[in-house]
């Protein structure tokens, strides 16, 4: 059952850096990531009918359509390893899918705390996403230049098995730019007018960012 607690929203173009950090602000508030992207992979290496129906739009840098997303949500929010608060991370990213949350939200008694907008310019996008290496063990990012991948040996997780997103090649990253600006970003007005936004600047350290992060959460 969702939380009353701490529920936050990460809103922020592709490679902003919400998943790294995502992962500090739960780790430290006891919360749950729900991260829509590494849901849809995982279905897609299954061959899930979700992952079937998902792929072919990924692959091209466009958005999975807002029922399936919605349909995913609804049954994944339920899970009890939600029951401390959820860390929503790629989710909503259309003006559909905020009105069905916060349907959702009224139907649990949810409680959202803050939608913290990572905010990073297009050009650094471009050169983090096109030096990203995943791994499909942990679900770890890391970049070729300034956070190199482990030994697969070394990993403190099980064995790594990195590789380059279809989707972090750089035409798809371009297209999943304007994808962001046309279809995500409208969400920017809409959670400033509940009062719930919050503008952080994504271009510091990790843990310079992480520092502004808890100055809105606290
Ligand atoms: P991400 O890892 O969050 O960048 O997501 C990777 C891809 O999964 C996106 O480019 C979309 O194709 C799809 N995706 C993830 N979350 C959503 C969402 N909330 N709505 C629609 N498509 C999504």
């Amino acid at each position: 059952m969702i939380s009353k607690m701490k529920n936050l929203i990460f809103i922020g173009p592709p490679g902003a850096g919400k998943g790294t950090q995502a992962e500090m602000i739960c780790k430290n508030y006891g919360i749950r990531q729900l991260s829509t992207g590494d849901i849809l992979r995982s279905n897609v290496s299954k061959m899930s009918p979700l992952g079937i129906s998902a792929k072919s739009f990924m692959d091209e840098g466009k958005l999975v359509p807002d029922d399936l997303i919605i349909n995913m949500i609804k049954e994944e929010i339920t899970k009890p390893e939600y029951s401390n608060g959820i860390l929503f991370d790629g989710f909503p990213r259309t003006i559909p899918q905020a009105v069905a949350l916060d349907n959702l939200m009224d139907e649990f008694g949810f409680k959202l705390v803050r939608v913290l907008l990572l905010e990073v310019p297009d050009a650094e996008i471009i050169s983090r996403l096109s030096g990203r290496r995943s791994c499909r063990t942990c679900n770890r990012t890391f970049h070729i230049l300034h956070n190199p991948p482990p030994d697969p040996k070394e990993c403190d997780r099980g064995v790594c098995d990195i590789y380059q997103r279809e989707d972090d090649k750089e035409e798809t990253i371009l297209k999943r730019l304007s994808v962001y600006h046309n279809q995500t970003s409208p969400l920017i007005e809409y959670y400033e007018n509940k009062g719930k936004l919050a503008h952080i600047n994504g271009l510091g350290t990790l843990e310079e960012v992480y520092k502004l992060i808890e100055k809105e959460i606290e």
